[in-house]
């Protein structure tokens, strides 16, 4: 047996694949709540509440606390051994009393979790069991989504947390107001102040729901803020249903509640990709044009003829190159088409969310690739990290743990997606619009060109890049 490089931390990766059905090793994904809660907190006003046990919810905090540098602030039905056997009601109705008596919130979002979802706790039972014993103050909300983490992912119980908003909120008066939905999907809170900007840019009043910004990249005013100024509010929520149409990015994130937007409110809508590259910005301004009816403004033509311009101008060092991208569905499609209208190639990608579609979506994506893709939804580090090491490439995309695979591999890394536990940045600078695109670019770019530095000879060492 061949002796083990010790100097590697993933040194027990093997070359050789087997197939593997039963077992996951180092998942590419995290669980439902994860996503159901940072979704709850692009509420103005909401504590998220996680029915389990306080480990469930002390992972799901941290995990986003570690991600945003910010503190999440979650309760918890706290179950023991008691609740485990007998059910939840009990803590959820006696943790709704507590919550509005001590930190009083204007809502409550409720997901369960993997040990609520085995004992089968009915949670709208539980809440109208609250309100008819007054546990819910008048003006005030409790709503919920289901997250079993047995099943889907982060970005399942994102979608799940979204479409509850609209369950529980969204009326129809029969009056069309002058005003759009956005659903932007699991992007960052800095993405979300960009899809606002752009939207505004066209003068057009929109509503964006989940709204995280301002709340997880707030500033630093030396006051702590239970509540901070940020998230869509419940008044604006219950109006979606009187929009005249509404914008969702990201099928996996948000497609379920535009769906039921349009299925209980009859809202017309158009289901896009993130925002990410050139041309899923492009097909969003051109949603934007085609159901406003006004002309793109000069200041995005204008952004987008910089990014061209960034691309022309660096195209040498994109052009052939090969990727391998881990990361979530909606995030991937679009990085994928990014990377492909710039000439580089991803050959290995991988999301942990299971789903036949997105591979197909990603063949489609590289149909005209002069290498061999790589695509699995539903797969892991694992795999990714043994599909690099048959056939290497020149760059890395995904979150935090990939650091492990590009260290051991001694190949350029760019962060991006979810969660991103060792640098900062993401929070504030976007990676959607066109101005998110040169962002992208620029990181690509300094991974590429610090490692052409790095490896050239004396010789070859370039000032003019
Ligand atoms: S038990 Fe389920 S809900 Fe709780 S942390 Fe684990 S996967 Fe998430």
């Amino acid at each position: 047996m061949e002796a083990l490089d010790r100097t590697k931390l993933l040194r027990h990766t093997s070359e050789e694949i087997r197939e593997r059905e039963a077992l996951t090793i180092n998942p590419a994904k995290t669980c439902q709540p994860i996503g159901a809660m940072y979704a709850a907190l692009g509420v103005h006003g909401c504590l998220p509440h996680s029915h389990g046990s306080q480990g469930c919810c002390a992972y799901h905090r941290s995990a986003l606390t570690r991600h945003y540098k910010e503190p999440v602030m979650a309760a918890s039905s706290s179950f023991t051994e008691g609740a485990s056997v007998f059910g939840g009601q009990a803590n959820l109705i006696q943790a709704i009393d507590n919550i509005f008596t001590v930190y009083n919130p204007d809502v409550i979002a409720v997901h369960t979790t993997c040990l609520s979802e085995t004992i089968g706790d009915d949670i709208p039972q539980i809440i109208s069991k609250a309100e008819s014993e007054g546990k819910i103050p008048k003006g005030k909300r409790v709503f919920h989504a289901n997250t079993p983490s047995y099943v889907g992912s982060h970005v399942t119980g994102f979608a799940n947390m979204t479409k509850a908003m609209v369950d529980y909120f969204a009326r129809s008066t029969g009056n069309t107001k002058d005003q759009l939905n956005i659903i932007p999907g699991w992007v960052e809170p800095s993405d979300m102040e960009e899809i606002k900007r752009l939207t505004d840019l066209f003068g057009v009043t929109s509503i964006l729901f989940p709204d995280t910004s301002g709340v997880l990249n707030g500033p630093q005013t030396g006051k702590f803020r239970m509540h901070p100024k940020g998230g869509v509010t419940l008044e604006e929520l219950q109006t979606t249903g009187d929009s005249f149409g509404t914008i969702a990015m990201g099928p996996l994130t948000s497609g379920p509640a535009a769906h039921s937007l349009d299925t209980r409110c009859k809202v017309p809508f158009e289901i896009l990709d993130l925002p990410i590259g050139l041309k899923a910005v492009d097909r969003f301004i051109d949603s934007l044009r085609g159901m406003t009816g006004i002309n793109v403004p000069d200041a995005i033509e204008n952004e987008r003829g910089q990014l061209m311009d960034m691309i022309t101008d660096m195209h040498q060092y994109f052009y052939n190159k090969k990727a391998a991208l881990v990361g979530d569905p909606d995030q991937l499609v679009s990085l994928s088409e990014f990377l492909v209208s710039i000439d580089m190639w991803p050959v290995h990608v991988v999301t942990g969310t299971s789903g036949k579609a997105f591979e197909r979506k990603i063949l489609e994506i590289t149909s005209e690739s002069p290498y061999k893709v790589n695509v699995k939804a539903g797969g892991d580090m694992f795999l990714f990290h043994q599909w690099i090491k048959n056939d290497p490439v020149d760059l890395i995309i995904g979150n935090s743990y990939v650091k492990y695979i590009a260290r051991d591999e001694d190949i350029p890394f760019v962060r991006h997606g979810f969660p991103i536990l060792d640098r900062v940045g993401h929070s504030y600078f976007t990676t959607v619009g066109y101005r998110g695109g040169m962002r992208l670019l620029e990181k690509i770019l300094n991974a590429l060109m610090d490692r052409q530095d790095r490896d050239a000879s004396v010789r070859n060492f370039e000032l003019v890049m």
